[in-house]
């Protein structure tokens, strides 16, 4: 019982990804408490989409384990549904059901995945629409919300399955400027509540406040992992002091 309690939520170890020759992530390890917040920074094709498609299983490692939650994604006779049922995603773009209503959206996959009967999924839905402050938008199309809405609903798609951990990759970078902030509040929210959270970003001032870790990636390595306050306010290396100085 303690063990399980004490184990990381997210353990990657050793973790080698290539597409043919390319070798993007070249041994990554990493640990996320539960509850944790940890922000993934660094330079375009440094390969932080693909190590967060890695720990939902959305590519297949060539070489290391990855455990979410105790249970070890990398071994060949894992249910990899019932491991995938607790990571909830978020992806830069919303990929919602555009001939679907928020509520559907919100419905589809509780009824198809977890079996839920049609009451109880309206129920889930309604209660993660509202903590998403889109209670008001239950009927509406995908079409008639603005991308920051759209992107709360995608949360709150996430959320109606009951992850045990959330992966965010660049949730915020399709958005006009004044829509990040809406959707920020809804991660920061989150955070609060003590849901342990990944998030690819470039959002500095959400990383620095937010984040309870933050991890440097280049070139498929992690090279600085540490406080916000250390990796942002005081880099140790000078490949993440130049990362930072260009996003000023
Ligand atoms: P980041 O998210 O940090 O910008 P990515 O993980 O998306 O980086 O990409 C890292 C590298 O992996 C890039 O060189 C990219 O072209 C390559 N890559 C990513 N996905 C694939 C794929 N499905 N097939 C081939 N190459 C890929
Ligand atoms: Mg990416």
């Amino acid at each position: 019982m303690s063990l399980e309690t004490n184990r990381p939520e997210i353990e990657v170890r050793g973790l080698h990804k290539s597409f043919g020759t390319n070798e993007v992530l070249r041994g990554i390890d990493l640990e996320i408490g539960q509850g944790e917040v940890v922000c993934v920074i660094g330079p375009s094709g440094s390969g932080k989409s693909t190590l967060l498609r890695c720990v939902n299983l959305l590519e297949e490692p060539s070489k290391g384990q990855i455990f979410v939650g105790g249970t070890e994604l990398t071994d060949p006779d894992v249910d990899i549904d019932a491991v995938r049922r607790r990571i909830g995603m978020v992806f830069q773009q919303f990929n919602l059901f555009p001939h679907l209503s928020v509520t559907e959206n919100l419905t589809l996959p509780q009824r198809r995945v977890l079996r839920r009967d049609k009451a109880t999924a309206a129920k889930v839905a309604a209660e993660n629409l509202a903590r998403v402050g889109l209670a008001e938008k239950a009927d509406a199309y995908p079409a008639s919300l603005s991308g920051g809405q759209q992107q709360r609903v995608a949360i709150a798609r996430a959320l109606a399955m009951g992850p045990d951990v959330m992966l965010f990759d660049e949730p915020t970078s399709a958005l006009d400027p004044e829509l990040v902030g809406d959707v920020l509040a809804v991660m920061r929210m989150l955070a609060r509540e003590g849901m342990t959270m990944m998030v690819v970003t470039h959002e500095m001032t959400f990383a620095r406040e937010v984040a309870d870790r933050v991890v440097f990636m280049d070139a498929g390595v992690i090279v600085e992992d540490g406080a916000p306050a250390r990796v942002i306010g005081n880099p140790q290396h000078e490949r993440t002091r130049h990362f930072l100085s260009r996003l000023l």
